[in-house]
C-alpha cells in the first residue's frame, strides 16, 4: 500500500501512489482539486500498464515517438561488440557473433520507428555449452559494454507459485534492484537465466513421463519471455496480498539463457544419423564427430525436454566449445581481467613485481585438465599456489617474485591440492 501522506500536511508534497516526496522530481502533477498528487515514475508505470493492457487485449495503442536515429548512434555495431567480447572472453567465436548481432538487433528494436506496421520482434538467446566455458562471462561482458541493468538468475531456484522456492517473478525483482528500482531502466535490461536445462521435462513424451514442476516453471517463464506486464514484488520473496507490486513490462527485456544440456550430444547424433541415412556417405563424413554440439538445433532442445513454446521464444540458438589446453592457457593471461593480471595487480600494490614462468603457467593448465576442473579450476589452483607468498611478501622487502614450475608444484603438494581434488 502507498503511504498515506498525499498532500502537504508537513510542508512537503508527496505522491499519493508511491509516497515519494516531490523534491527532486521534474514532473509532479496535482489532481483537479489539489488533494492528490502523482509523480513522474508513477505516471510512466501507469502509461506502460495501460499500453500493456491494451496490447494484450488487441486494442489500438498510441505508439511512442522516439528518436531512433540518435539512439542508434550510441549503440556499438556488431563488430565492435565482438571486439569488446574478444578482450574478455577467449575463443567461442560462434557464440560471440550470434550475441553481437542479437544485442545490436535488440537495440534496433528499442529504437525502431513505430509509425509503420513492421514490428521487429524480440531476439532472446539460448546458449548451449559445457559448464565453465564462458556462458555467464559472455552475458556479463555484454552487460558491461551496454551499461544496462543486468542480473543472473539460476533456473533451479525457480518454482511454480505455491511450491517451495522462488516465484518466477522474483527474477524481475533482481533486475529492478540492479536498476535501483528505476522501472524504465529495468524494462530495457538483460536477464541471464543460468541452468535452463535443469527445468527440462524429463522425457520427450509429455503424456508418459510428465515432470510437472519442470514444465510448470517453463510455462511460467514463457509468460516473461513473451513480453507481458508482470506484477513484481519489490523486495522479492513470496507474493503477499499486502505487498505493493510494481508492474514491469517484459516486452523489451532481453533474456539470455544458458545451460550445459548434459547428454544433448547423443540426441544431436541420433538426429544426424537418422537424417543422413539414405544420403551418400559424403554427407555422413562431413560431420565432425568429436564435437556434435556445433550442430545443435531447436528440435534437440525439444528432445531434451524444453517445451516448444519456450524454444520458439528463444529464437537465437548458439553453442560454446569445450576449452582445450591452448584456450585454458590463454584464459590465464590474455583477457583484460585475466587471473594472472589480477595477481600481478595485487602484488604491485605492495610494490612487488610478480612473474610467472611459462613452465609454471603450463603446469597450472595441466593440473586444471588433470583434475577436470576446466577454466573454473584455474583460479583455485593459482590461489593455492600463491597463498603463502601473499601471506609473507607484504611484510618483506622483496621487489620481484618469480613463480616457477617447481615452486608451483611444491605449493600445490603442500596445500594437498592433489588429495582434495581426487
Ligand atoms: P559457464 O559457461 O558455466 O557459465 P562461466 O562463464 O561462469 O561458465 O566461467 C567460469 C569462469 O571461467 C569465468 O569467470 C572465467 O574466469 C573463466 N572462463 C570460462 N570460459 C572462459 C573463456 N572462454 N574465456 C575467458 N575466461 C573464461
Amino acid at each position: 500500500m502507498a503511504k498515506k501522506k498525499n498532500g502537504n500536511n508537513d510542508g512537503q508534497v508527496y505522491c499519493s501512489f508511491c509516497g515519494n516526496p516531490a523534491h527532486g522530481q521534474e514532473v509532479f502533477v496535482p489532481s483537479a482539486d489539489g488533494s492528490a498528487y502523482i509523480c513522474e515514475n508513477c505516471i510512466a508505470t501507469m502509461d506502460e500498464a495501460i499500453r500493456g493492457f491494451k496490447e494484450s487485449n488487441g486494442m489500438p495503442v498510441a505508439r511512442k515517438k522516439n528518436n531512433s536515429g540518435d539512439d542508434m548512434k550510441k549503440v556499438p555495431k556488431p563488430k565492435e561488440i565482438f571486439e569488446f567480447l574478444n578482450s574478455y572472453v577467449i575463443g567461442q567465436e560462434s557464440a560471440k557473433r550470434y550475441l553481437s548481432v542479437a544485442v545490436y538487433n535488440h537495440y534496433k528494436r528499442l529504437a525502431q520507428n513505430t509509425d509503420d506496421d513492421v514490428d521487429i520482434e524480440k531476439s532472446n538467446i539460448i546458449m548451449v555449452g559445457p559448464t565453465g566455458t564462458g556462458k555467464t562471462l559472455l552475458a556479463k561482458t555484454i552487460a558491461r559494454l551496454l551499461d544496462v541493468p543486468f542480473t543472473i538468475v539460476d533456473a533451479t531456484v525457480l518454482t511454480e507459485a505455491g511450491y517451495v522456492g522462488e516465484d518466477i517473478e522474483s527474477l524481475l525483482t533482481r533486475l529492478l534492484q540492479a536498476a535501483d528500482y528505476d522501472v524504465d531502466k529495468a524494462q530495457r535490461g538483460i536477464v541471464f537465466i543460468d541452468e535452463i536445462d535443469k527445468i527440462a521435462r524429463k522425457g520427450d513424451n509429455p503424456s508418459i513421463t510428465r515432470d510437472v514442476s519442470g514444465e510448470g516453471v517453463q510455462q511460467g517463464l514463457l509468460k516473461l519471455l513473451e513480453g507481458s506486464i508482470v506484477n513484481v514484488p519489490p523486495q522479492g520473496g513470496r507474493k503477499h496480498p499486502e505487498q505493493r507490486m510494481i508492474p514491469v513490462d517484459t516486452k523489451n527485456i532481453l533474456f539470455i539463457c544458458g545451460g550445459a544440456f548434459d547428454g544433448i550430444e547423443r540426441k544431436i547424433a541420433q538426429r544426424l544419423n537418422s537424417h543422413v541415412v539414405g544420403y551418400s556417405n559424403k554427407a555422413r563424413k562431413g560431420i565432425d564427430r568429436d564435437n556434435f554440439l556445433q550442430y545443435v538445433a531447436p528440435q534437440d532442445l525439444k528432445s531434451f525436454g524444453l517445451i516448444p513454446e519456450i524454444i520458439g521464444r528463444l529464437p537465437i540458438l548458439t553453442h560454446l566449445e569445450p576449452l582445450d589446453r591452448d584456450a585454458l592457457r590463454r584464459v590465464l593471461t590474455e583477457p583484460k581481467n585475466a587471473i594472472v593480471r589480477q595477481y600481478k595487480k595485487l602484488f604491485k600494490m605492495d610494490g612487488v613485481e610478480l612473474v610467472f614462468t611459462p613452465e609454471a603457467l603450463d603446469l597450472i593448465v595441466d593440473k586444471a585438465i588433470e583434475y577436470k576442473l576446466g577454466a573454473r579450476g584455474l583460479r583455485s589452483i593459482v590461489e593455492s599456489i600463491m597463498m603463502d607468498a601473499m601471506f609473507e611478501i607484504p611484510s618483506g622487502k622483496m621487489k620481484k617474485f618469480e613463480v616457477t614450475a617447481d615452486y608451483a608444484l611444491k605449493k600445490l603438494e603442500e596445500a594437498n591440492f592433489e588429495v582434495n581434488n581426487q
